[in-house]
């Protein structure tokens, strides 16, 4: 049978798209093998017209530098949200239509909010029955663009959005609740800790707090990257290690290396494996991205959340503080001293956050989006571990 060619349609805003399509299309090949060949594209920046394409390079200044902005646009009333799609939907019609005739997919997948709208009209024009799903790649605030009626599937992360989903108009039929798509390795080797941390060559007998830089402005990670090694190192009230991983902000490489550390610190620029780091530590600060915290609940990690963009990473903060998950604290040192706390006398409730945090999460959710995926497309697993769990998956 020819390959089923499968087309991921993302945009690099935030690493957060990027990585869902990157976990799709790793369980896709793991599960289909070589009965697909799967395509992720940048659709926004590299495939529409100017000044289309120009509009997410706005993304990092407007989320970072004038988060006012973002949110008065984030919160535009649907009434003008709506009809702004779809005028920019008509100006992008040829390029989208030429995309598609060129990857002449036998399924498209949306994992961003923004690219249903481009596509719906085109592909409902042209490639009539072939599927068009979205992947919901947000946790707590999902903006209403997400859900377009004319989709074949729509994936949702939990069961607030599966009854926002159904609020915008599409059928109870047409949306799956199993996750946020995560890549593969999250859930893996929960209580090895020592042993992943001597791999990597941190002290194995330390507890480790893991630090992200990416997402959050410069000083703000170095304030809190040094608060936190004074807590730790000699003098401080605790004891530990830092692990910071700065993404791709190489500048923010370069200030930290240059620092005289107080106490045991690592920093690394944009790694792979994060999976393996979230399993190295025991608590983790982070801004409120929704691929990261789905990924820290999946390991078990306490979060201590230190920003978050206005508009739908908000939502993010309000669950993972309400379910018992984490704590909201921006101010760089009451961040850092509640790492010391929790590496000392308020333990309890650092190792209670991370039965929480296990408890949400959905480790699973990708292997169940692509088995619904392949029945779509009427394929067999290929993977004898994914035939194997069949039996979980049509029992949920
Ligand atoms: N990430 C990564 N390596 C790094 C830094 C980040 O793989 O060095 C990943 C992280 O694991 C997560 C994604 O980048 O999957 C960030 O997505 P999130 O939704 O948290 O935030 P966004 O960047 O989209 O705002």
């Amino acid at each position: 049978m020819a390959r089923r060619r499968i087309l991921i349609l993302m945009s690099n805003t935030g690493s957060g798209h990027r990585a869902s399509a990157l976990a799709l299309r790793a369980e896709l090949k793991r599960a289909f093998d070589r009965q697909v060949r799967v395509s992720i594209i940048d659709l926004l920046s590299d495939y529409l017209p100017p000044p289309l394409r120009y509009a997410p390079n706005a993304y990092p200044f407007l989320s970072q530098d004038a988060p006012w902005m973002w949110k008065s646009l984030w919160q535009l009333d649907m009434r003008i949200a709506a009809p702004a799609m779809r005028t920019a939907a008509r100006a992008a019609r040829h390029s989208v239509l030429r995309t598609l005739q060129a990857y002449n997919p036998d399924l498209i997948i949306s994992v961003h909010p923004l690219v249903q709208h481009l596509v719906a009209a085109a592909s409902r024009q042209r490639f009539p029955s072939i599927p068009f799903v979205t992947v919901v790649t947000d946790l707590g605030g999902i903006h209403p663009l997400w859900f377009h009626r004319s989709v074949t599937r729509c994936y949702v992360p939990n069961d607030d959005a599966y009854q926002l989903a159904c609020r915008s108009g599409l059928l109870p039929g047409q949306v799956r609740n199993y996750g946020l798509p995560i890549r593969p390795g999250f859930g893996d080797r929960l209580h090895q800790r020592m042993a992943i941390r001597r791999e990597l060559g941190l002290l194995p007998e330390e507890q480790a707090v893991l630090l992200m830089g990416n997402g959050v402005k410069r000083a703000r990670v170095i304030k809190t990257a040094r608060s936190i090694a004074r807590g730790l190192g000699a003098g401080g009230e605790g004891r530990g290690q830092l692990v910071i991983i700065c993404g791709r902000n190489e500048r923010l490489v370069a200030e930290l290396s240059a620092i005289s550390w107080p106490a045991p610190t690592r920093i690394l620029g944009f790694v792979e494996e994060m999976a393996t780091w979230m399993q190295a530590c025991d608590c983790m600060v982070t801004k409120a991205g929704p691929g990261t915290i789905a990924e820290a609940m999946a390991s078990g990690l306490p979060l201590i959340l230190n920003g978050y963009i206005p508009g739908q990473e908000a939502g993010n903060v309000t669950y993972v503080v309400e379910q018992g998950a984490g704590r909201y604290l921006v101010d760089p040192n009451e961040a850092a001293h509640q790492v010391t706390r929790w590496f000392t006398h308020e333990q309890a409730e650092m190792e209670l956050m991370a039965q929480r945090a296990l408890t949400l999460a959905r480790p699973h959710a990708t292997r169940d989006i692509v088995a619904d995926l392949g029945a779509l497309l009427d394929m067999r697993a290929y993977s004898p571990a994914l035939l194997a769990d069949d039996s979980l998956s049509a029992s949920r």
